[in-house]
Protein backbone atom coordinates (compact mmCIF):
# COMPACT_ATOMS: atom_id res chain seq x y z
CA UNK A 1 0.00 0.00 0.00
CA UNK A 2 1.77 3.13 -0.81
CA UNK A 3 2.64 6.05 1.80
CA UNK A 4 0.02 8.21 0.70
CA UNK A 5 -3.02 5.79 1.39
CA UNK A 6 -1.63 4.59 4.69
CA UNK A 7 -0.82 8.70 6.20
CA UNK A 8 -4.47 9.66 4.91
CA UNK A 9 -5.58 12.04 1.72
CA UNK A 10 -6.49 15.80 1.08
CA UNK A 11 -7.67 15.81 4.22
CA UNK A 12 -9.50 12.52 4.31
CA UNK A 13 -7.97 9.80 6.99
CA UNK A 14 -6.99 6.49 5.22
CA UNK A 15 -10.39 4.83 6.99
CA UNK A 16 -12.63 7.12 5.72
CA UNK A 17 -11.24 7.19 2.42
CA UNK A 18 -10.94 2.73 2.40
CA UNK A 19 -14.62 3.33 3.36
CA UNK A 20 -15.69 5.47 0.79
CA UNK A 21 -14.13 3.33 -2.07
CA UNK A 22 -15.48 -0.25 0.05
CA UNK A 23 -18.51 2.23 -0.97
CA UNK A 24 -17.74 2.37 -4.31
CA UNK A 25 -16.86 -1.50 -4.88
CA UNK A 26 -20.34 -2.39 -3.75
CA UNK A 27 -21.83 -0.13 -6.28
CA UNK A 28 -20.21 -1.60 -8.70
CA UNK A 29 -21.53 -4.61 -7.87
CA UNK A 30 -17.77 -6.17 -6.46
CA UNK A 31 -16.52 -7.90 -3.52
CA UNK A 32 -16.59 -5.08 -0.17
CA UNK A 33 -12.62 -6.75 -0.15
CA UNK A 34 -11.86 -4.98 -3.42
CA UNK A 35 -12.62 -1.41 -1.41
CA UNK A 36 -8.80 -1.77 -0.42
CA UNK A 37 -7.24 -2.64 -4.24
CA UNK A 38 -9.42 0.28 -5.51
CA UNK A 39 -8.39 2.84 -3.06
CA UNK A 40 -4.61 1.75 -3.76
CA UNK A 41 -5.34 2.19 -7.48
CA UNK A 42 -6.85 5.63 -6.78
CA UNK A 43 -3.92 6.99 -4.95
CA UNK A 44 -1.42 5.16 -7.58
CA UNK A 45 0.63 8.07 -8.46
CA UNK A 46 0.62 6.99 -12.27
CA UNK A 47 -3.14 6.65 -12.36
CA UNK A 48 -4.47 8.26 -15.58
CA UNK A 49 -5.63 11.39 -15.43
CA UNK A 50 -9.39 12.73 -17.05
CA UNK A 51 -9.89 15.11 -19.49
CA UNK A 52 -13.32 16.58 -19.50
CA UNK A 53 -14.72 18.16 -22.34
CA UNK A 54 -18.02 20.75 -22.72
CA UNK A 55 -20.02 20.80 -25.81
CA UNK A 56 -23.64 21.85 -25.55
CA UNK A 57 -24.51 21.39 -21.59
CA UNK A 58 -26.21 23.63 -18.90
CA UNK A 59 -23.11 22.50 -16.80
CA UNK A 60 -25.67 20.18 -14.15
CA UNK A 61 -23.43 17.53 -14.97
CA UNK A 62 -20.51 19.06 -13.24
CA UNK A 63 -23.07 20.96 -10.91
CA UNK A 64 -23.75 16.89 -10.04
CA UNK A 65 -20.29 16.23 -9.44
CA UNK A 66 -20.00 18.59 -7.01
CA UNK A 67 -22.76 17.71 -4.67
CA UNK A 68 -21.04 14.62 -4.37
CA UNK A 69 -19.80 14.78 -0.21
CA UNK A 70 -18.28 12.07 0.36
CA UNK A 71 -15.64 12.71 0.69
CA UNK A 72 -15.12 15.89 -0.03
CA UNK A 73 -14.98 17.27 -3.40
CA UNK A 74 -11.41 18.35 -3.21
CA UNK A 75 -10.27 14.89 -2.37
CA UNK A 76 -12.39 13.31 -5.35
CA UNK A 77 -11.31 15.60 -7.87
CA UNK A 78 -8.22 15.97 -7.04
CA UNK A 79 -7.20 12.64 -5.66
CA UNK A 80 -9.39 9.77 -6.59
CA UNK A 81 -9.50 10.97 -10.01
CA UNK A 82 -7.10 13.23 -11.52
CA UNK A 83 -8.88 16.00 -13.31
CA UNK A 84 -6.06 17.89 -15.54
CA UNK A 85 -8.98 19.99 -17.37
CA UNK A 86 -12.52 21.02 -16.93
CA UNK A 87 -13.78 24.45 -18.21
CA UNK A 88 -15.65 24.73 -15.50
CA UNK A 89 -13.54 23.81 -11.82
CA UNK A 90 -10.14 24.95 -13.63
CA UNK A 91 -8.59 28.17 -12.50
CA UNK A 92 -6.99 28.48 -15.96
CA UNK A 93 -8.60 29.90 -19.34
CA UNK A 94 -8.07 31.05 -23.04
CA UNK A 95 -4.73 30.27 -24.47
CA UNK A 96 -3.26 28.66 -21.05
CA UNK A 97 -6.16 26.74 -20.60
CA UNK A 98 -6.46 25.10 -24.62
CA UNK A 99 -2.04 24.73 -23.73
CA UNK A 100 -2.37 22.98 -20.67
CA UNK A 101 -4.95 20.37 -22.11
CA UNK A 102 -3.15 19.75 -25.27
CA UNK A 103 0.24 19.33 -23.06
CA UNK A 104 -1.81 16.82 -20.64
CA UNK A 105 -3.06 14.43 -23.62
CA UNK A 106 0.28 14.48 -24.93
CA UNK A 107 2.34 13.51 -22.10
CA UNK A 108 -0.63 10.92 -21.37
CA UNK A 109 -1.26 9.85 -24.78
CA UNK A 110 -2.94 6.64 -25.05
CA UNK A 111 -3.48 6.41 -21.09
CA UNK A 112 -6.27 9.30 -20.07
CA UNK A 113 -9.59 9.08 -19.61
CA UNK A 114 -12.26 11.06 -22.36
CA UNK A 115 -15.01 12.46 -20.65
CA UNK A 116 -17.64 14.65 -22.67
CA UNK A 117 -20.77 16.61 -21.31
CA UNK A 118 -23.08 18.17 -23.47
CA UNK A 119 -24.55 17.16 -27.03
CA UNK A 120 -22.49 17.94 -30.13
CA UNK A 121 -24.08 19.99 -32.74
CA UNK A 122 -23.67 18.58 -36.73
CA UNK A 123 -24.97 20.89 -38.49
CA UNK A 124 -23.77 23.58 -41.13
CA UNK A 125 -20.20 21.70 -39.83
CA UNK A 126 -20.86 21.76 -36.50
CA UNK A 127 -20.71 25.53 -35.73
CA UNK A 128 -23.13 26.11 -32.84
CA UNK A 129 -20.61 25.02 -30.26
CA UNK A 130 -16.77 26.18 -30.67
CA UNK A 131 -14.21 26.72 -28.51
CA UNK A 132 -10.48 28.63 -29.43
CA UNK A 133 -11.70 28.99 -32.90
CA UNK A 134 -12.49 24.94 -33.34
CA UNK A 135 -15.90 22.98 -33.21
CA UNK A 136 -16.52 20.55 -30.56
CA UNK A 137 -16.30 18.09 -33.13
CA UNK A 138 -13.00 18.41 -33.85
CA UNK A 139 -12.19 19.11 -30.04
CA UNK A 140 -13.69 15.53 -29.65
CA UNK A 141 -12.61 13.54 -32.26
CA UNK A 142 -8.36 14.90 -31.56
CA UNK A 143 -8.73 14.22 -27.88
CA UNK A 144 -10.82 10.71 -28.92
CA UNK A 145 -7.92 9.55 -30.59
CA UNK A 146 -5.36 9.32 -27.94
CA UNK A 147 -7.65 8.47 -25.18
CA UNK A 148 -7.43 5.04 -23.32
CA UNK A 149 -11.07 5.47 -22.54
CA UNK A 150 -14.57 7.73 -23.49
CA UNK A 151 -17.32 8.48 -20.95
CA UNK A 152 -20.31 10.14 -21.95
CA UNK A 153 -21.21 11.86 -18.94
CA UNK A 154 -25.23 13.00 -18.91
CA UNK A 155 -28.51 12.08 -21.27
CA UNK A 156 -26.92 15.27 -23.74
CA UNK A 157 -23.51 13.53 -24.49
CA UNK A 158 -25.19 10.22 -24.35
CA UNK A 159 -27.85 10.50 -27.37
CA UNK A 160 -28.80 14.36 -27.60
CA UNK A 161 -30.64 15.04 -24.50
CA UNK A 162 -32.62 18.18 -24.42
CA UNK A 163 -30.72 19.79 -27.21
CA UNK A 164 -31.29 17.20 -30.04
CA UNK A 165 -35.75 17.13 -29.11
CA UNK A 166 -37.67 18.41 -31.66
CA UNK A 167 -37.36 20.86 -33.43
CA UNK A 168 -32.96 20.45 -32.73
CA UNK A 169 -31.54 23.19 -34.46
CA UNK A 170 -28.25 22.49 -33.88
CA UNK A 171 -28.51 19.08 -35.31
CA UNK A 172 -27.33 17.96 -32.02
CA UNK A 173 -26.21 14.62 -31.13
CA UNK A 174 -24.67 11.94 -28.72
CA UNK A 175 -20.62 11.69 -28.82
CA UNK A 176 -21.14 8.07 -30.09
CA UNK A 177 -22.67 9.55 -33.30
CA UNK A 178 -19.45 11.46 -34.16
CA UNK A 179 -17.21 8.87 -32.58
CA UNK A 180 -18.53 5.43 -34.65
CA UNK A 181 -15.02 3.33 -34.55
CA UNK A 182 -15.15 3.51 -30.75
CA UNK A 183 -16.67 2.50 -28.09
CA UNK A 184 -17.88 5.08 -25.78
CA UNK A 185 -19.52 4.29 -22.43
CA UNK A 186 -22.71 6.47 -21.39
CA UNK A 187 -23.53 7.31 -18.16
CA UNK A 188 -26.95 9.06 -18.95
CA UNK A 189 -29.00 11.33 -16.53
CA UNK A 190 -30.16 14.72 -16.19
CA UNK A 191 -28.15 15.04 -14.25
CA UNK A 192 -26.67 12.19 -14.08
CA UNK A 193 -25.64 10.51 -10.55
CA UNK A 194 -22.21 11.38 -9.61
CA UNK A 195 -21.51 8.19 -7.50
CA UNK A 196 -22.11 6.27 -11.16
CA UNK A 197 -19.31 8.42 -12.57
CA UNK A 198 -16.87 8.00 -10.47
CA UNK A 199 -17.32 4.28 -10.08
CA UNK A 200 -16.89 4.05 -13.49
CA UNK A 201 -13.63 5.91 -13.24
CA UNK A 202 -12.11 4.51 -10.57
CA UNK A 203 -13.42 0.78 -12.18
CA UNK A 204 -11.01 1.68 -15.00
CA UNK A 205 -8.38 3.00 -13.02
CA UNK A 206 -8.23 -0.74 -11.06
CA UNK A 207 -8.75 -3.06 -13.57
CA UNK A 208 -7.34 -1.33 -16.22
CA UNK A 209 -10.99 -1.70 -18.23
CA UNK A 210 -14.92 0.07 -18.60
CA UNK A 211 -17.49 -2.03 -16.51
CA UNK A 212 -19.97 -4.23 -18.15
CA UNK A 213 -21.71 -2.73 -20.58
CA UNK A 214 -26.05 -2.99 -21.19
CA UNK A 215 -27.17 -2.34 -25.28
CA UNK A 216 -27.24 1.20 -25.26
CA UNK A 217 -23.21 1.48 -23.50
CA UNK A 218 -24.09 1.82 -20.19
CA UNK A 219 -22.70 0.59 -17.27
CA UNK A 220 -24.81 -2.46 -16.19
CA UNK A 221 -23.92 -1.58 -12.32
CA UNK A 222 -25.75 1.07 -13.09
CA UNK A 223 -28.60 0.52 -15.22
CA UNK A 224 -30.07 -2.62 -15.32
CA UNK A 225 -33.02 -2.71 -13.40
CA UNK A 226 -36.01 -0.02 -14.03
CA UNK A 227 -36.80 2.59 -11.17
CA UNK A 228 -40.32 0.49 -10.93
CA UNK A 229 -38.72 -2.44 -9.36
CA UNK A 230 -36.56 -0.68 -6.48
CA UNK A 231 -38.94 2.35 -5.76
CA UNK A 232 -40.30 2.67 -2.30
CA UNK A 233 -43.70 3.54 -3.63
CA UNK A 234 -44.29 0.36 -5.23
CA UNK A 235 -46.49 -1.22 -2.78
CA UNK A 236 -48.82 1.49 -3.77
CA UNK A 237 -48.76 0.75 -7.23
CA UNK A 238 -49.12 -3.12 -6.79
CA UNK A 239 -52.25 -1.91 -4.13
CA UNK A 240 -53.72 0.20 -6.99
CA UNK A 241 -53.15 3.23 -4.72
CA UNK A 242 -52.32 6.06 -7.11
CA UNK A 243 -52.00 9.79 -6.59
CA UNK A 244 -54.28 11.32 -9.36
CA UNK A 245 -53.23 15.17 -9.00
CA UNK A 246 -50.41 17.03 -7.39
CA UNK A 247 -51.11 17.68 -3.82
CA UNK A 248 -54.31 15.47 -3.60
CA UNK A 249 -54.53 12.69 -0.87
CA UNK A 250 -52.64 10.35 -2.33
CA UNK A 251 -49.77 12.62 -3.08
CA UNK A 252 -49.76 13.86 0.28
CA UNK A 253 -49.78 9.97 1.81
CA UNK A 254 -46.87 9.47 -0.98
CA UNK A 255 -48.45 6.99 -2.93
CA UNK A 256 -47.96 5.92 -6.53
CA UNK A 257 -47.46 8.49 -9.29
CA UNK A 258 -47.74 6.52 -12.05
CA UNK A 259 -51.10 7.98 -12.94
CA UNK A 260 -49.43 11.63 -12.69
CA UNK A 261 -46.92 10.68 -15.37
CA UNK A 262 -43.88 8.31 -13.54
CA UNK A 263 -41.96 6.68 -15.93
CA UNK A 264 -40.14 4.52 -13.89
CA UNK A 265 -41.89 1.45 -15.17
CA UNK A 266 -39.90 2.44 -18.22
CA UNK A 267 -36.59 3.95 -16.94
CA UNK A 268 -33.33 1.74 -16.28
CA UNK A 269 -31.91 3.47 -13.21
CA UNK A 270 -30.28 3.00 -10.06
CA UNK A 271 -31.87 6.55 -8.59
CA UNK A 272 -33.63 5.00 -5.70
CA UNK A 273 -31.11 2.62 -4.28
CA UNK A 274 -28.38 5.52 -4.84
CA UNK A 275 -30.40 8.46 -3.98
CA UNK A 276 -29.06 12.07 -4.29
CA UNK A 277 -27.29 14.57 -2.44
CA UNK A 278 -25.82 12.84 0.35
CA UNK A 279 -28.99 13.47 2.69
CA UNK A 280 -30.77 10.55 3.04
CA UNK A 281 -33.65 7.88 2.68
CA UNK A 282 -36.24 9.54 0.55
CA UNK A 283 -33.73 12.48 -1.48
CA UNK A 284 -34.67 11.24 -5.23
CA UNK A 285 -36.98 12.73 -7.57
CA UNK A 286 -39.86 10.34 -6.67
CA UNK A 287 -38.79 9.79 -3.26
CA UNK A 288 -39.46 13.89 -2.40
CA UNK A 289 -43.06 13.49 -4.44
CA UNK A 290 -42.19 13.86 -8.53
CA UNK A 291 -42.41 11.32 -11.03
CA UNK A 292 -39.55 10.10 -12.51
CA UNK A 293 -39.77 11.75 -16.40
CA UNK A 294 -37.10 9.42 -17.45
CA UNK A 295 -33.66 11.07 -18.32
CA UNK A 296 -32.04 7.97 -18.29
CA UNK A 297 -33.71 6.54 -20.92
CA UNK A 298 -33.19 7.58 -24.87
CA UNK A 299 -36.95 8.09 -26.01
CA UNK A 300 -38.85 8.47 -22.21
CA UNK A 301 -36.73 11.41 -21.25
CA UNK A 302 -38.03 14.81 -23.01
CA UNK A 303 -39.47 13.13 -25.65
CA UNK A 304 -42.29 11.87 -23.99
CA UNK A 305 -45.03 14.22 -22.63
CA UNK A 306 -44.66 14.28 -18.26
CA UNK A 307 -48.61 13.51 -18.52
CA UNK A 308 -48.15 10.27 -20.82
CA UNK A 309 -48.36 7.31 -19.03
CA UNK A 310 -45.60 4.86 -19.08
CA UNK A 311 -45.33 1.50 -21.14
CA UNK A 312 -45.50 -1.16 -18.47
CA UNK A 313 -42.46 -3.03 -18.87
CA UNK A 314 -43.22 -5.50 -15.89
CA UNK A 315 -46.40 -6.56 -13.66
CA UNK A 316 -46.96 -8.11 -10.68
CA UNK A 317 -47.00 -11.54 -11.20
CA UNK A 318 -49.66 -13.69 -9.09
CA UNK A 319 -48.80 -15.52 -6.14
CA UNK A 320 -50.15 -19.03 -7.57
CA UNK A 321 -50.75 -20.01 -11.18
CA UNK A 322 -53.13 -23.00 -11.81
CA UNK A 323 -50.95 -26.32 -12.96
CA UNK A 324 -51.90 -27.11 -16.22
CA UNK A 325 -50.11 -30.64 -15.99
CA UNK A 326 -49.03 -32.75 -13.02
CA UNK A 327 -47.25 -36.13 -12.74
CA UNK A 328 -45.43 -35.80 -16.01
CA UNK A 329 -48.43 -34.59 -18.45
CA UNK A 330 -51.14 -36.37 -16.89
CA UNK A 331 -53.06 -33.34 -16.54
CA UNK A 332 -54.63 -31.15 -14.54
CA UNK A 333 -56.62 -33.11 -11.59
CA UNK A 334 -60.32 -31.83 -11.03
CA UNK A 335 -59.02 -30.82 -7.27
CA UNK A 336 -56.64 -28.32 -8.26
CA UNK A 337 -58.74 -26.80 -10.84
CA UNK A 338 -60.93 -25.88 -8.13
CA UNK A 339 -58.56 -24.69 -5.92
CA UNK A 340 -57.13 -22.73 -8.69
CA UNK A 341 -60.83 -21.76 -9.04
CA UNK A 342 -60.96 -20.85 -5.14
CA UNK A 343 -57.36 -19.38 -5.09
CA UNK A 344 -57.33 -17.18 -8.42
CA UNK A 345 -60.91 -16.75 -9.45
CA UNK A 346 -63.04 -18.05 -11.58
CA UNK A 347 -61.95 -17.59 -14.61
CA UNK A 348 -58.45 -19.14 -14.09
CA UNK A 349 -60.08 -22.22 -12.92
CA UNK A 350 -62.54 -22.30 -15.89
CA UNK A 351 -58.88 -21.62 -17.68
CA UNK A 352 -57.03 -24.42 -15.89
CA UNK A 353 -60.45 -27.23 -16.51
CA UNK A 354 -59.91 -26.03 -20.59
CA UNK A 355 -56.21 -26.69 -20.20
CA UNK A 356 -56.33 -29.80 -18.89
CA UNK A 357 -58.92 -31.00 -21.61
CA UNK A 358 -56.67 -29.43 -23.87
CA UNK A 359 -53.42 -31.28 -22.33
CA UNK A 360 -55.45 -34.35 -23.07
CA UNK A 361 -56.54 -33.98 -26.31
CA UNK A 362 -53.31 -33.61 -27.36
CA UNK A 363 -52.36 -36.12 -25.47
CA UNK A 364 -54.58 -38.51 -26.97
CA UNK A 365 -53.63 -37.04 -30.52
CA UNK A 366 -49.99 -36.90 -29.83
CA UNK A 367 -50.91 -41.00 -28.81
CA UNK A 368 -52.70 -41.27 -32.27
CA UNK A 369 -49.54 -39.81 -33.98
CA UNK A 370 -47.45 -41.62 -32.64
CA UNK A 371 -48.75 -44.74 -33.48
CA UNK A 372 -49.14 -43.76 -36.70
CA UNK A 373 -45.64 -42.89 -37.32
CA UNK A 374 -44.52 -46.39 -35.94
CA UNK A 375 -46.80 -47.84 -38.09
CA UNK A 376 -45.08 -45.92 -41.11
FE1 LIG B 1 -42.56 4.34 -8.10
FE2 LIG B 1 -43.23 5.54 -10.35
FE3 LIG B 1 -43.31 2.87 -10.20
FE4 LIG B 1 -45.12 4.34 -8.90
S1 LIG B 1 -44.86 4.18 -11.15
S2 LIG B 1 -43.99 2.60 -8.08
S3 LIG B 1 -43.92 6.14 -8.29
S4 LIG B 1 -41.49 4.15 -10.06
FE1 LIG C 1 -33.92 10.80 -14.11
FE2 LIG C 1 -36.07 9.41 -13.26
FE3 LIG C 1 -33.77 9.28 -11.90
FE4 LIG C 1 -35.23 11.55 -11.88
S1 LIG C 1 -35.81 9.54 -11.03
S2 LIG C 1 -32.99 11.40 -12.12
S3 LIG C 1 -36.04 11.58 -13.98
S4 LIG C 1 -34.13 8.57 -14.03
Amino acid sequence: MDGELNSGIGGVSRREFIQFCTGVAATLGLSPALGVRIAEAATAPGRPPVVWLSAQECTGCTESLLRSTHPTLEHLILEAISLDYNETLQAAAGQQAEAARHASMEANRGNYVLVVDGSIPTKDGGIYCKVANRTMQEHVMEAAAGAAAIIAIGSCASWGGIPSSGPNPTGAVGVQKILTDKTVLNIPGCPPNPYNFLATVLHFITFGKLPELDHKNRPKFAYSRLIHENCERRPHFDAGRFALEFGDEGHRQGWCLYKIGCKGPETYANCPTILFGDVGPGAWPVGTGHPCFGCTEEGVGFTKPIHALAELKTVSPPTAFARIAEDKGQGITPGAAALAAGLGGAAIGAGAVFASRLGKAEQAETGEHAESGKSD
